[in-house]
């Protein structure tokens, strides 16, 4: 799909496609995709009168990826805070260095990490944030043309905070407010905001309690992590003298705009009360290996009602943003917990579409191909060594099993092609690549780790 053809057509017809829908009826149609005004106008086909016509032979078309928790103020710390476990790796790592950050290194962050995503076929993304310096994310995302739902980090109290992530209950509630003032629904819809209140150790009762009523009085959602860690679990029951999920039942915090990361950690009685409430997880396999968090049971999610969507976490702990990765470790951790139990490869390809559109309350417009939807897809080449021989290949093993962000050629977000063969429309590659390496030395001498930029392994 050439850039310029998208952009100056009225309508265009990608033919030749062998579409995954993710429709209701998970339908793989070969034929014609049809685009008009940024909406799919049309499946199947044949769609002659389309302005401009484009051939996918030869390529999967899907809808594009859901990264349901993302920090992208994370992306100018891959690889400084390896081989640890949760608490230390927040507590020694990631807050010192969120807390250097300044508006500068944050838009390098996140255009870092928005450059990654996009390339790799996220065309929506949930953001956790830091404390400061939301506005530089929410330009970031502006330029990016992705969708990004942007928050501010809540933390009012907690061991081990850095003095500058930490406001008074008031200023939090205050600042997270503005922010959703200010973005919910900006350019047209594209940037939306949440409501993110770190994780029980870093926020207070009140905190809790003044999110729950901004959440329902500007109808946003909750962003939050929920049962990482066996670590983090105990410290919180001794914390508060319950488990988390019956606590934020008492609190109100439990509903359909609630998105907790990870959620690990549960018991059959808690899925319950989740699914209930309409409760939402954020799964994210590739942090949980990584910081030894734990094995994610998805299918028991499932089974309890829960929607469920797929992401990455902050690069530190991942240290990719690629849907494709994610896809496959989904995949294979569910098949060593669940062995015939497991999901399926379209159940796999659906975390990563229409669910993770669900768990952020987007499904009226993105996570499937659908007529009437906005036209937000991924053109997956599958005729690379990787992928072939292609036939009798069912399309959601291509894509969980054998493809990966390497076969990406096209990203397309409401019409607009946001990556072409590898490079993001938004912005240069090497001028963004050059300001994240200058602003991470600054960022970590200001924190005081200057040690880090000792390369590791000597
Ligand atoms: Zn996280």
């Amino acid at each position: 799909v050439a850039r310029s053809a998208l952009a100056m057509s009225t309508s265009l017809a990608l033919v030749r496609a062998t579409l995954v829908t993710m429709d209701p009826a998970r339908r793989i149609v070969e034929g014609d995709l049809l685009v008009e005004g940024g909406r799919i106008a049309g499946i199947g086909g044949p769609f002659p009168d389309a302005d401009t016509t484009i051939d996918a032979a030869g390529t999967l078309v899907v809808p594009g990826f859901v990264q349901a928790h993302v920090h992208l103020c994370q992306a100018l710390f891959k690889g400084l805070a390896e081989e640890t476990d949760l608490l230390f790796w927040l507590r020694e790592k990631i807050w010192p260095l969120e807390a250097a950050h300044d508006t500068e290194s944050i838009v390098a962050s996140a255009r870092l990490g928005l450059a990654e995503a996009i390339r790799n076929g996220t065309t929506t993304l949930f953001d956790m944030g830091t404390v400061r310096h939301t506005d530089g994310v929410a330009e970031a995302a502006v330029e990016s043309g992705i969708r990004v739902v942007v928050g501010k980090a809540l933390m009012d109290q907690g061991a081990g905070v850095p003095a500058n992530l930490r406001d008074d209950t008031r200023t939090a509630l205050a600042g997270a407010e503005a922010i959703v003032r200010r973005w919910h629904g900006a350019e047209d819809g594209r940037i939306r905001a949440n409501l993110a209140p770190r994780f029980v150790l870093s926020c207070s009762r009140p905190l809790w309690e003044g999110v729950a009523a901004l959440a329902e009085a500007h109808d946003v959602s909750i962003h939050t992590h929920l049962n990482e860690s066996p670590g983090e679990v105990a410290e919180i029951e001794s914390a508060i003298g319950a488990a988390t999920v019956a606590w934020f039942d008492e609190l109100g915090i439990l509903s359909p705009r609630f998105v907790g990361a990870h959620g690990v950690w549960f018991s059959d009685a808690e899925r319950a009360l989740l699914a209930a409430r309409g409760a939402r997880i954020a799964h994210c396999p590739s942090a949980n290996f990584k910081l030894a968090s734990g094995a994610c049971d998805v299918r028991a999610l499932a089974d309890a009602g829960v929607v469920v969507g797929l992401g990455a976490d902050g690069a530190p702990c991942n240290n990719r943003i690629d849907p494709f990765a994610e896809m496959r470790l989904a995949g294979l951790v569910s098949r060593w917990l669940r062995k015939d139990r497991a999901l399926s490869a379209a159940d796999v390809v659906a975390l990563a579409t229409i669910d993770g559109a669900r768990a952020l309350r987007w499904d009226d417009e993105i996570g499937s191909l659908e007529v009437g939807k906005s036209a937000d897809f991924v053109v997956v080449e599958q005729s690379g060594a990787a992928e072939a021989p292609l036939a009798g290949t069912d399309p959601y093993t291509a894509l969980v099993y054998h493809s990966s962000a390497a076969a990406v050629r096209t990203v397309v977000c409401r019409g607009q092609v946001v990556s072409h063969r590898g490079r993001v429309r938004a912005w240069d590659d090497d001028a963004i690549v050059a300001d994240a390496e200058r602003r991470r030395v600054e960022v970590v001498r200001r924190a005081g780790l200057d040690a880090l930029l000792a390369r590791a392994g000597a």
